[in-house]
C-alpha cells in the first residue's frame, strides 16, 4: 500500500488514474497534479465515490523544479508517476532527486526546441539516483514499456539468444475524422514526421520518413500497411538484449492520415520553428494542435482494435525459433470501462503497473533503469490482471 503523485491529467493519465482507483489495495492515496487543475478536479469528482483510494488534486507547473519540490514535500508520495509531456522529464527527475522520491515515466526526454528524443539525458542521472537510494523506471507505457517487458520475458522463458526483434504497433481503430492523432498531436506528429531508423549490428541505420513500408496481417484486425519509424525502445533494447543483431519498429498508418500529414508538412504546419503572426511568435505545430480534435475526445467515436507486440527470432537449445507476443485491445471496450480509447488505455494501464511495482518494492533499484532490466514476470501477470492480456504465437508470420 502506498501513495502516488501523478503529474499530468491528459489522455494517458486519465486511464492510469482510473486503474489506480480500481487497484485501491495498492494505491491507498493518490494526488493528481497538473497544469490545469480543473481537469484534475473533474476526474476526482468522477472517481471518488467509486473507489477506496483517497484522491487529492493540485495545480503545478512541471517545468518549475521548486514548485515540484514543494508539492512532493507536502504530499510525501512513495512514487511520482510522470504523465505530463516528455519536455518535463528532467525537471521532474530533478525534483525527485531533491526529495529522494522514486520516479516513473512513459516517454523519454525530448528538448522542446529540437524534435530529437534520446535516453542520454536521463541515463546521465544514473549515478545521482543510485547515490540518493531511489529508483527511476523509464518508459512504462506500451511502446516503450510492454514491448521491453515482452522482450525480457521472451529472453527469460523462450530463448537462449534473441537475434531479431520486430515491434509492430497496429491501430485498426477508426474515429471518423479525416485527420486526428490518438495521443498528444504535437508529440505524435514530431515522432512520425522525423527520419526513420532501425538498429543493426550495434548502430542505427537512418531512413527517410515513411521510406520503408510493409504489409502485415494482424490478428483480429486484418491486413494493414505499416511503416518503419525510429522509436525510443530501439536504443535501450539494442544495449540490454545480449546477442541482438537487428531491431525494427513498424507502425500502421492509413492512406488518409498520410495524405493529410504530407499536405500539412508541405504547407509548413508541422514545423516547430516559431514564426511571427500578427505581432506574436507562434509555433505552427502548436497552433495545429489547437485546431485538431483533442485525443481525449476520440473515445466515444473510435471503433475497432489495436494490436501491438513483438516478433522474436533467435535460438533455443541450438535450434532456430520464432515467437510472437502481442496484445489486442478494443477501443469501445476501453471506452466503456474508463471513458478513453485504446491508445490511451494501452499506455495508462502499464503506467499504473510500473508505478505499482516500484511503489511496493517488487522492482527495486537504486538507479535509473529501462523496463527490460527488471524481472518481467510480475509485470506480465499484472497485464493479464489489469486489462491487457497477452497472446502468444509460436509460428508467426514474419515481416519481410
Ligand atoms: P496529453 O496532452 O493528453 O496530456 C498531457 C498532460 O500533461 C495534460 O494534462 C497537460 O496539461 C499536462 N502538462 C503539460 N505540460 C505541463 C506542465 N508544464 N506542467 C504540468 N502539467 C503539464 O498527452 P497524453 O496523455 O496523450 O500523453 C502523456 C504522455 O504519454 C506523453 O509523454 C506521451 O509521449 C506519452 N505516451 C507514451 C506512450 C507509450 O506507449 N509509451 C504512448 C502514448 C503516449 P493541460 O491539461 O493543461 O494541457
Amino acid at each position: 500500500m502506498g501513495k502516488a503523485l501523478i503529474i499530468g491529467c491528459g489522455g494517458v493519465a486519465s486511464v492510469a488514474i482510473h486503474k489506480c482507483c480500481q487497484n485501491s489495495d495498492e494505491f491507498q492515496e493518490i494526488m493528481i497534479a497538473s497544469r490545469t487543475k480543473s481537469k484534475c478536479d473533474a476526474l476526482k469528482e468522477k472517481l471518488e465515490n467509486t473507489t477506496k483510494t483517497k484522491i487529492s488534486t493540485a495545480q503545478v507547473d512541471a517545468n518549475n523544479v521548486d514548485e515540484l519540490i514543494e508539492l512532493i514535500n507536502g504530499f510525501k508520495p512513495d512514487v511520482v508517476l510522470n504523465l505530463a509531456l516528455p519536455y518535463q522529464d528532467l525537471t521532474i527527475m530533478d525534483a525527485c532527486l531533491a526529495t529522494k522520491t522514486s520516479y516513473v515515466d512513459t516517454a523519454n526526454y525530448e528538448p522542446e526546441d529540437t524534435a530529437k528524443f534520446e535516453y542520454k539525458w536521463q541515463w546521465a542521472y544514473r549515478e545521482k539516483f543510485k547515490e540518493a537510494g531511489i529508483t527511476a523506471l523509464l518508459g512504462s507505457g506500451f511502446d516503450p514499456g510492454v514491448t521491453g517487458v515482452f522482450s525480457a520475458y521472451a529472453l527469460k522463458h523462450e530463448f537462449d539468444e534473441i537475434n531479431y526483434i520486430d515491434i509492430l504497433d497496429c491501430n485498426g481503430g477508426d474515429h471518423g475524422y479525416p485527420f486526428a492523432t490518438n495521443f498528444n498531436p504535437e508529440i505524435n506528429i514530431r515522432e512520425v514526421s522525423a527520419n526513420g531508423s532501425y538498429w543493426e549490428d550495434g548502430h542505427f541505420i537512418e531512413t527517410k520518413p515513411m521510406e520503408i513500408k510493409r504489409e502485415y496481417n494482424f490478428d483480429q484486425v486484418g491486413m494493414k500497411d505499416m511503416y518503419l519509424l525510429h522509436h525510443e525502445e530501439l536504443e535501450s533494447l539494442g544495449i540490454n538484449i545480449p546477442g541482438i543483431k537487428r531491431i525494427r519498429f513498424f507502425m500502421t498508418f492509413g492512406e488518409s492520415y498520410l495524405t493529410y500529414l504530407k499536405c500539412l508538412e508541405d504547407v509548413g504546419m508541422t514545423s516547430i520553428e516559431p514564426i511571427e503572426f500578427e505581432g506574436k511568435q507562434i509555433v505552427p505545430l502548436q497552433f495545429l494542435k489547437a485546431v485538431l480534435p483533442d485525443p481525449a475526445t476520440l473515445g466515444p467515436r473510435t471503433v475497432g482494435k489495436t494490436n501491438i507486440g513483438c516478433i522474436f527470432q533467435g535460438k533455443k537449445d541450438g535450434k532456430d525459433k520464432t515467437y510472437y507476443l502481442y496484445n489486442v485491445c478494443d477501443h469501445q471496450e476501453c471506452y466503456k470501462e474508463v471513458g478513453s480509447q485504446a491508445v490511451s488505455y494501452t499506455t495508462g494501464v502499464p503506467a499504473m503497473i510500473g508505478a505499482m511495482l516500484i511503489m511496493n518494492g517488487t522492482w527495486k533499484g537504486p538507479g535509473v533503469f529501462n523496463i527490460e532490466e527488471f524481472d518481467p514476470d510480475p509485470f506480465m501477470d499484472a497485464l493479464n490482471k489489469w486489462g491487457l492480456p497477452w497472446i502468444e504465437s509460436f509460428n508467426p508470420e514474419m515481416v519481410p
